[in-house]
């Protein structure tokens, strides 16, 4: 079992990063590739497929109607993204709708997810960091998309992309696991628990600290298992087991509107019929969490 957004088929090439006229002479070349992003949002054909652009795309989007950001070669194939500035949507000349990656994420192939998901979250952050901010005026992209830079001289300030950690885990006692859910989800819905480090705090702190506040479960042995990007907008999820001490709930109404142990069984028989426990989405971590977890035994 993979995890979506874990599989990108090229190699980040840091060292072209800021070769402009490199960059430029990749970005022009016949077989660059571009994967746009508007608003947060990918154009997509009938069969909910990102469109991907050759070079032609550059003369639909000047400069100062969008940025190109180099992520990197696949083999010899440089791939980048078009974070085309906010407003109306784009005419990229071809038919095509805007959709959220969450969307349709799962469904594609692993490679092309992980681009996608790259370039989503290197279009969002160019996006909305259009000011300094140390002093608020307006900065441009730099390192081909990979920073940017106060357009003031004298301050000149440069800020890096940035992904928040989130620790999500699934806890068990025994033949159970806790999940919880949210008010917002579709009925029926559990999910893993969740929530973001702090700073000056250390992960498998983070992940007592969450459940704790979360549940009111506590929490022994933390061991990590695997990471996952989630750019929407900004998280990189680290995904850990930990060991309930206790078991009684006392749940956090503000977080959670419910919150329960389940069986091995219950999880076994998730979305076999009406009243059962529906997962969480195909493409995350904690649906990877939960189905791990329920298929060790
Ligand atoms: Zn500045």
């Amino acid at each position: 079992m993979t995890l979506t957004y874990t599989q990108a088929p090229i190699e980040r090439a840091e060292h072209l990063r800021g070769k402009d006229t490199e960059i430029a002479g990749l970005a022009g070349g016949a077989n660059a590739q571009f994967l746009p992003v508007w608003n947060g949002l990918h154009p997509v054909g009938a069969e909910m497929r990102p469109l991907i652009f050759g070079p032609e795309i550059l003369a639909r989007a000047p400069p100062e109607a969008a940025t190109v950001i180099f992520l990197g070669l696949a083999e010899a194939t440089p791939w980048f993204a078009l974070s085309v500035a906010a407003g109306e949507a784009p005419d990229l000349g071809v038919p095509c709708t805007f959709a959220n990656l969450r969307e349709f994420g799962a469904l594609l192939p692993g490679p092309l997810a992980s681009l996608a998901v790259y370039a989503r979250a290197m279009a969002i952050w160019n996006e909305t960091h259009p000011h300094c901010t140390r002093c608020g005026v307006l900065t441009r992209a730099t390192e081909s998309g990979h920073s940017r830079t106060c357009t003031d001289e004298a301050c000149a300030h440069r800020t890096y992309p940035r992904s928040d950690p989130a620790v999500i885990v699934l806890i068990s006692h025994g033949d159970k696991c806790l999940l919880g859910r949210k008010a917002e989800w579709r009925p029926g819905q559990f999910s893993t628990i969740a929530g973001f480090v702090e700073p000056g705090e250390d992960i498998e702190n983070a992940v007592r600290r969450e459940v704790a506040e979360e549940t009111g479960v506590k929490v022994g042995a933390v061991r990590y298992l695997a990471s996952q990007p989630w750019p929407f907008p900004s998280s990189l999820m680290l995904g850990f087991r930990g060991e309930a001490l206790s078991t009684e709930i006392r749940r956090d109404s503000d977080e959670l509107e419910d919150c329960r142990w389940f069986t091995r069984a219950e999880v076994r028989a998730a979305e076999t019929g009406p009243g059962t426990l529906l997962l969480p989405h195909r493409s995350s971590i904690s649906r990877w969490l939960i189905e791990s977890w329920r298929d060790e035994l």
